[in-house]
């Protein structure tokens, strides 16, 4: 019989319910070193989620609520806090099974822990999901406030060990709801003091990681290039609007939205070839171009998307684009495909979000050094540096950047060390999981 995670999110609702529970926290145990579950039942799950080491790495605590009312279920991963509470964005999406959202939320988390590292920022990697299965209303707009606002709450009771931000599903103005609950959010609307859309930015970045990988190859920067891009979204749109205005010849988008695509078609007319495409098709990523730009979804670059591709670079703004980080970038590599790691490229929106907690100034400095070539920490001279030791090493790019992530992942924070795992260690004291509400 399948293990109640295994089924849909509302029946892992149900089950919770039935045991009287509607908080869970799945924390780790350094003795044993392995997860311990809030409650007895579901200590399976810990022991599963910890088993599997292409998604788990010694995660501090990933904490799940269920929302009887709104049948949503809240999920925080939290996979290092050592350099600062743990950040990243929160992904409203819908998942068949609710294994899925958590394998879902232990990867992203753990790619928001190396992505921060990489920027040289002081926070941990953290990631908040909103789950639900199909059938379930997000959209309705009374109903999505109070999810957010639900979900605000929910990020208030975990005290700051995971500070939450905008992600895939979720718009700045989802964002004010959670910001009327909680104070533990970047990503807020500027007229409430925040930076809004960080997708700008985010798209800035992912061009700068292309100009290196050409730069690297020797082909020259991106005058008469061609470029192929899967979703046409927030971050695509102005990524597109920058290449074009970088001299790049011709482009290829494709969307599953047909709205999505039609305004891409007015707003770059024939240089852009924008293309109508069912969920699943990645024949996008097969096109005859000098780059190639995942902008949509994670998991694209498997083992049957690879053995097409002919793009000389794949660097795209995607988070978690290889669906096995194992063994992926090997199979690119084999493939000839110069992959830019994610979270080395995509970096802006995280580096947009969590700099407003500082303040937040026009063509702020601390912003545009990612951008630029006078700091070596920047996104072109990170990437010119780890392209240049993995062809050195045979390492693949995606290796060394985990590599030099995981350390600085290691540095405690200078001020205020490893408080996010002293947060969680009083959450599980002061029995955080009891809680009904
Ligand atoms: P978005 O939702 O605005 O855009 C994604 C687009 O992809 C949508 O238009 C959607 O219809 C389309 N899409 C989904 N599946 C598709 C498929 N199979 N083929 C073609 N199109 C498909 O999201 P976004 O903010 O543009 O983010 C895009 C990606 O970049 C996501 O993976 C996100 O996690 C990542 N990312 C975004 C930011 C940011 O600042 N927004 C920062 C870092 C990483």
């Amino acid at each position: 019989m399948a293990t109640v995670e295994e089924r849909s999110i509302v029946h892992f609702g149900s089950n919770l319910k039935r045991l009287g529970v509607s908080r869970v926290s799945l924390t780790w145990d350094a003795a044993s070193q392995g997860m311990r579950a809030s409650h007895y039942a579901l200590q399976p799950l810990a022991n599963r989620i910890a088993a599997d080491p292409r998604d788990f790495d010694a995660h501090e605590a990933v904490f799940l609520a269920y929302d009887h009312d709104l049948d949503v279920m809240f999920v925080a991963a939290i996979h290092r806090t050592i350099r600062g509470q743990g950040a990243g964005g929160v992904r409203c999406w819908r998942y068949d099974r609710a294994i899925d959202a958590i394998i879902d939320g232990l990867r992203l988390s753990r790619g928001m822990t190396r992505k921060n590292a990489l920027a040289g920022l002081w926070w941990g990697g953290g990631k908040g999901l909103i789950a639900y299965s199909d059938g379930v209303d997000v959209q309705e707009p009374g109903r999505r406030r109070e999810i957010y606002a639900a979900y605000g709450r929910f990020i208030t009771s975990l005290r700051g060990c995971y500070v939450t931000a905008e992600d895939v599903g979720t718009s700045v103005d989802d964002m004010e709801a959670v910001f009327s609950a909680t104070r533990f959010t970047t990503c807020v609307p500027p007229r409430l003091g925040g930076s809004g859309n960080p997708s700008i930015a985010t798209a800035r970045g992912t061009v700068r990681g292309m100009e290196a990988a050409l730069a690297h190859l020797d082909k020259g920067g991106l005058e008469d290039k061609t470029v192929a891009v899967q979703g046409l979204g927030h971050v695509a749109t102005p990524m597109l609007m920058e290449l074009q205005e970088k001299g790049v010849a011709r482009a290829i988008g494709t969307d599953i939205d047909a709205a999505t695509v039609d305004e891409g078609k007015a707003r770059f007319g024939d240089w852009l070839d924008a293309r109508i495409v069912d969920r699943g098709d990645n024949a996008v990523l097969a096109e005859d171009v000098d780059i190639v730009a995942p902008c949509a979804v994670g998991g694209v670059l498997n083992k049957e998307t690879i053995d097409t591709i002919v793009a000389p670079i794949v660097c795209g703004a995607a988070n978690n684009q290889l669906a096995d980080p194992l063994t992926d970038d090997r199979r690119l590599q084999r493939r000839g495909a110069l992959f830019m790691p994610d979270f080395l490229v995509n970096r802006m929106g995280i580096v947009n979000c969590a700099d407003e907690q500082y303040g937040y100034a026009t063509g702020d400095s601390k912003l545009e050094k990612h951008l630029g070539t006078d700091w070596d920490g920047s996104i072109y001279n990170l990437s010119l540096r780890i392209l240049a030791e993995a062809a050195e090493s045979g390492a693949t790019p995606a290796g060394i950047a985990r590599r030099i992530a995981d350390e600085r992942s290691a540095e405690a924070h200078p001020v205020w060390g490893h408080r996010g795992a002293e947060i969680i260690a009083s959450l599980v004291r002061d029995g955080w999981a009891d809680a009904t509400d």
